[in-house]
């Protein structure tokens, strides 16, 4: 395992001194819409085409800071710097695992919260998992994350500072980012006009070109959010954390449960699907003597049995302060193997980087307790 303690900000100017947004946090770069970047330009009396030629700077030629977007004037670079951050996250820690093939990077915020952001390196794809909150109101009885409650949302310019600090990490390995997870801190449909915010900058093709397919939402299961993400104009993924397939499990492990039971969270995504044709990821963190019987594998082979689906089993990385753990090698495939025999398509995903903590909230957990 490698440890790289990197002290950056992505800008030098001091934060205090930057206009704060309504809800009095920094507004950034990475905020930002072309079309309100644009807005902001020409109102300083500059010409569109510089809100352009700035996009293409930190979107298409990943630039780090607002020197190295050469193709503005120095003085219009100077200007910026004092008015609008370059970015708002300063990076506290990168850990590797030991084949450079997942990196965690722990993120100190304006105010000094901790987020992290993961990037996953497979032979066909680079993916980034991406946190949307600081902490979680869900409560999930497993996650790390969970455990303080909600502190509060992250912003889009602090959401997309992690896609692009990933896309950066990727390309100097050469190689581009081509997924993106929301599946980090946080439940991203209870921080949801921040998040498709964030789907259409990444998506605009003038700037990184995110295709919306190469996106995937997951959520807890708020299912008035799910169906106004069926009427979105962006075609991307929705992942729907199950875990169980009963109330009276799933409300154990998802509290959420008894706001949305199964029976409506299962006839919103019905619903989801008929309007998008879309199939739905369930996500199924699998623990030993918890969720893992032959007889809940049944009951959700029953659940998901005609829906438009997949599964994805996780086994669960354990957390030190949780009493959770991973079933063995041989239950984790009789599990799959019970709901792939109920014609539900099934694959086995072990989370990347169980060595350098890479468990939702982990790192943060490690951090705060270090403060
Ligand atoms: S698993 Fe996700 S939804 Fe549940 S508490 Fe953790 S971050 Fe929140």
């Amino acid at each position: 395992m490698e440890t790289v303690a990197l002290p950056t900000a992505s800008s030098s100017a001091p934060l205090a001194l930057r206009p704060l947004s309504r809800a009095g946090r920094p507004v950034s770069l990475f905020d930002l819409t072309l079309e309100e970047l644009e807005s902001r330009l020409l109102a300083q009396g500059e010409p569109a085409f510089r809100a352009r030629q700035l996009w293409h700077g930190i979107y298409g030629d990943l630039c780090d800071g607002y020197d190295a977007v050469t193709t503005l004037p120095l003085p219009l670079r100077t200007a910026l710097a004092d008015d609008l951050p370059f970015g708002t996250l300063a990076t506290v820690r990168e850990v590797a695992t030991d084949d450079g093939e997942t990196v965690k990077t722990l993120y100190r915020t304006f105010d000094g919260q901790f987020v992290e952001t993961v990037l996953m390196l497979y032979p066909d794809r680079a993916t980034v998992c991406v946190s949307c909150q600081v902490g979680c109101a869900v409560g999930c009885a497993f996650c790390a994350t969970g455990l303080g409650g909600l502190t509060r949302n992250l912003t889009t310019g602090e959401m997309v500072e992690q896609v692009v600090g990933a896309a950066r990490r990727a390309a100097a390995l050469g190689r581009p980012l081509t997924n993106l997870v929301m599946m980090g801190m946080g439940e991203p449909l209870h921080n949801y006009a921040a998040t498709m915010k964030l789907v259409g900058i990444l998506n605009d093709r003038r700037g990184l070109g995110f295709g919306a397919r190469r996106i995937t939402i997951s959520t807890s299961g708020v299912v008035p959010r799910i169906d106004a993400l069926a009427d979105e104009p962006y075609q991307v993924n929705l992942a729907v954390s199950l875990h169980a397939p009963t109330d009276d499990l799933r409300t154990r492990l998802v509290p959420l449960n008894s706001r949305y039971p199964i029976a409506e969270l299962m006839a919103a995504c019905d619903r989801y699907v008929a309007k998008t044709g879309r199939r739905i990821s369930f996500e199924y963190a699998l623990m030993a003597g918890i969720n893992d019987g032959d007889d809940v594998a049944q009951d959700l082979g029953e659940l998901l049995r005609g829906r438009l689906c997949h599964v994805n089993v996780i086994p669960l990385n354990p957390v030190d302060v949780l009493p959770y753990e991973r079933p063995d090698p041989a239950g984790i495939e009789r599990f799959a193997g019970i709901v792939r025999a109920a014609d539900i398509p099934t694959t086995v995903r072990y989370s990347r980087g169980v060595a350098i903590a890479a468990a939702c909230g982990q790192l943060r957990a490690e951090q705060s307790a270090a403060s």
